[in-house]
């Protein structure tokens, strides 16, 4: 599909054919910089776009058309790529996700060597795992004991006939139990990430967030984005950031933390304190009406080993057909080095001219 061109694979519009890219000087060393002065150092990677979950927001019923297994990267290629990004390209922090990354067969064994590796600088790799939950209560303590530092589990509700609803699937217990047995297994501090639906679940910020203060969990609302399979997002149709802060605000006292104290993360936080005096912290994702494009430090890698340089990209750079060519490790970081370079100033959604991304969430890695 992919030829190697001088040790750089083609870029081309993801599902399109390949685009000849010229190789140059500036992507032979160094970290992952684009031309906007931002440099990732922090790298997603999808390690499966299967799910056992069906999220109206992220997946149609049946699912969807999924991966052959030759396409998807084998754990050694994982674990290649993930190496060389930390030796050779400035990455110092590995988030797993999918799909659902627990349906991975080989996840421990990634996860273990992925937090051997170490920076040039002689540092660990902060390593953590999104997921929804469900198994992690059977594989939490041996996911610390492969090294795995923490985890992000996803649920939207407390109501399990809603969690029905939301996920086509009666699977709430499984993943109240996975958010548990990841706090008592040390992948601290755990975080849960929630997306608001109108109609739907709109009315639980406050809810959920007393729950997460009570069991010491950190709370983190995403704005719903277009990423969904069938591309019917609507703007108006997403509960947006300031909608969830006015609903805690009627309930608890926000204080918001210094921006510089935010760095490249993608939640903007507040420190909370609800009626008995608990304390904790809360964050908003809010991607589509406060976009923290000029302080991202993420490049993501899927599944079937194609380098993205955001969520919103329409094109990707392949990876995995170079590395099967027999690609050196230094073509490989001039690949993408050079995918990077041309990483989009912004996302663009509030643009009349967006492309939804070809690749729905699940696919891309969230
Ligand atoms: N299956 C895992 C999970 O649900 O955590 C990992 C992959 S999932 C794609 C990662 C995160 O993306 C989840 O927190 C999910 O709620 C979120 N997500 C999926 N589709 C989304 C969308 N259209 N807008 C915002 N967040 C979305
Ligand atoms: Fe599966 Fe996560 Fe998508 Fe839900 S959000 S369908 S759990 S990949």
């Amino acid at each position: 599909m992919t030829s190697v061109h001088l040790g750089l694979p083609a870029v081309r519009p993801a599902g399109a054919g390949p685009v000849a890219v010229v190789p140059d000087e500036r992507f032979r060393t160094g970290p992952l910089r684009d031309r906007h002065g931002r440099t990732a150092r922090d790298l997603r990677v999808s390690l499966t776009d299967r799910c056992n979950l069906r999220c109206h927001y992220c997946m149609p019923p049946e699912g969807l058309p999924w991966l052959e297994r030759p396409a998807v990267l084998d754990d050694g290629e994982v674990v290649r790529l993930v190496s060389l990004a930390v030796r050779e390209l400035g990455v110092h922090e590995v988030r797993f996700t999918g799909g659902e990354p627990l349906l991975r067969r080989g996840l421990e064994d990634v996860v273990a060597a992925t937090a051997a590796l170490r920076t040039p600088g002689g540092r660990r790799v902060r390593t953590s795992l999104t997921t929804n939950g469900i198994g992690l209560a059977r594989r939490a303590a041996g996911l610390a004991a492969a090294g795995l530092d923490r985890v992000n589990v996803s649920l939207d509700t407390l109501d399990p006939q809603r969690f029905a609803a939301i996920t086509r699937r009666d699977r709430h217990a499984d993943v109240v139990a996975g958010v548990r047995a990841a706090a008592a297994a040390g992948l601290a501090p755990v975080k849960v990430n929630a997306v608001l639906l109108r109609g739907v679940n709109d009315d639980e910020a406050a809810p959920l967030l007393r729950w997460a203060l009570r069991e010491g969990y950190r709370l983190r609302f995403i704005e719903q984005m277009p990423l969904d399979p069938h591309g019917t997002w609507q703007r108006s149709d997403m509960v947006t950031a300031e909608e969830v802060l006015a609903a805690l605000r009627a309930e608890f006292d926000l204080r918001e933390r210094p921006a510089a104290s935010r760095g490249s993360a993608p939640a903007q936080t507040w420190d909370v304190t609800d009626r008995e005096g608990r304390t904790g912290d809360v964050g908003v994702i809010a991607s589509v009406t406060r976009p923290f494009c000029g302080d991202c430090d993420r490049t993501r890698l899927t599944a079937d080993g194609q380098v993205r340089t955001c969520l919103f990209s329409t094109t990707e750079t392949d990876l995995r057909d170079a590395l099967r060519a027999g690609a050196s490790d230094d073509e490989l970081a001039a690949a993408w080095r050079a995918a990077m370079w041309g990483k989009r100033a912004g996302h663009d959604i509030d643009d009349p001219g967006f492309l939804h991304p070809a690749r729905p969430m699940s696919s891309i890695g969230g």
